[in-house]
């Protein structure tokens, strides 16, 4: 008896003649995630991946759960395809189950999926149950809702198992190309990134600050935010861009109530410049509809007219109490408020306009040298790879 994980891999099951190629990345990624611990081979087999694990397996569980494309991950006995065996490891794996918890009914589940198998799988079911019935004591059976499942997967080995530890599904990292998150101090951005790197694009960041008005811890905080999130998206470049400059200009030459949608048309325009030098196809944000002023319809629109490139908004339906939800499991909430002040603070108009008109707000530009500050702005960016 071998004890092995088995990844269930949910959507990457719907590719049809692409799923080879997504199987493959999923399997490079758990590769990544697992350098430096002991396992023996990773292979396919019909519809799920195998990791022959060795040593601490609960720590093997809690980096591959992370890796985006996986649905769940059993800890599995796997055994040669004969009945006598297989009666030894359902109860072997039963008992070990049992010591745990307050397990009082069972069901066992079988899926042959090699039809060559000559016992069909209810008839497998059946024979097993009678044998951990006869087994372990005070266990009944219960097909309804059983506090325990005991399932025998028959392949070209047999796999027996009782738990499926969620992953967080999605796809594949580097499956879906590649994005440039705008990655402020705050609780949304970050979120915003791991969804967009949950449906697998591979994520770059970038993050605006005025210093010296905003201090370097508010850039160190940034930095520790990005590292949380290179535990799901693997390593991030994150680009640096002082945009002092640009407000003070913004500040001198236009209406107060402007500062923050001009801003915001700055930093989509640098980010696109960027991610176009970079062969990054799409910007993420954190907004989300209605949550501040420059996130109405009308604000979003007017930003969007800044540039060519999709701006992706992975959160633009979800609400603030959904979003720290997210934050808190990703575990990058208690860094993201931290008190540290953002560069958006900085120049804060008393009253933003909630509907500005494109043809205002680009009445207003032209009193700037917008490509001008642009370049100036980033001849100062500096890039920082975080793992
Ligand atoms: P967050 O919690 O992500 O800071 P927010 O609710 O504070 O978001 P805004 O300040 O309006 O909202 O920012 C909206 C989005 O713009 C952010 O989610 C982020 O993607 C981007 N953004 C804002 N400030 C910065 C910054 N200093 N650097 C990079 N991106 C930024
Ligand atoms: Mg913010």
């Amino acid at each position: 008896m071998d004890k092995v994980l088995s990844i269930s891999v949910g959507e990457i099951a719907l590719k049809g003649l692409n799923r080879r190629y997504f199987e493959d990345k999923l399997i490079s990624q758990i590769k990544k995630c697992l350098h430096g611990l002991p396992y023996k081979r990773i292979y396919k087999e019909q519809g799920k991946i195998y990791i022959e694990a060795e040593g601490d397996l609960e720590k093997i569980i809690n980096r591959v759960k992370k890796v985006f494309g996986i649905v769940h991950i059993s800890p599995c006995v796997r055994i040669e395809k004969n009945m006598e065996e297989l009666k030894k490891a359902v109860v072997e794996v039963a008992k070990d189950k049992i010591k745990e918890n307050s397990i009082k009914t069972f069901k066992v589940e079988t899926n042959r999926v090699d039809k060559k198998f000559p016992i069909k799988s209810p008839e497998v079911s059946r024979q097993m149950g009678a044998v951990i019935l006869k087994n372990i004591e005070g266990l009944s059976v219960d097909v309804s809702k059983p506090d325990l499942y005991v399932y025998v997967d028959i392949k070209e080995y047999i796999y027996v198992y009782t738990d499926k530890i969620k992953g967080y599904g999605g796809l594949p990292i580097g499956t879906n190309g590649k994005g440039l998150l705008l990655l402020s101090g705050g609780i949304d951005s970050p979120v915003a990134g791991f969804l967009m790197a949950k449906r697998g694009v591979e994520v770059s960041a970038m993050h605006f600050h005025s210093y010296p008005f905003t201090s370097e811890r508010a850039e160190e905080k940034v930095k520790s935010l990005a590292k949380i999130l290179s535990i799901y998206t693997g390593k991030i470049r994150m680009y640096s861009v002082n945009i002092l400059d640009i407000q003070k200009e913004i500040n001198k030459k236009c209406p107060e109530d402007q500062m923050t949608i001009l801003s915001r048309r700055f930093m989509m325009r640098i980010a696109e410049r960027v991610a176009n030098e970079n062969n990054i196809n799409a910007l993420i944000t954190g907004e989300s509809l209605g949550q501040v002023a420059s996130q109405t319809i009308e604000s979003l629109s007017v930003t969007n007219s800044s540039v060519n490139m999709p701006i992706f908004r992975p959160l633009i339906g979800l609400d603030k109490t959904q979003i720290i939800e997210i934050a808190k499991d990703i575990e990058t909430y208690e860094t993201s408020i931290l008190p540290y002040d953002d560069c958006c603070t900085l120049f804060l108009p008393k009253h933003p306009v909630t509907k500005p008109k494109l043809e205002v707000i680009e009445e207003s530009e032209r009193n700037l040298d917008v490509e001008e500050l642009i370049n100036k702005a980033l001849e100062t960016m500096t890039i920082h790879e975080i793992e």
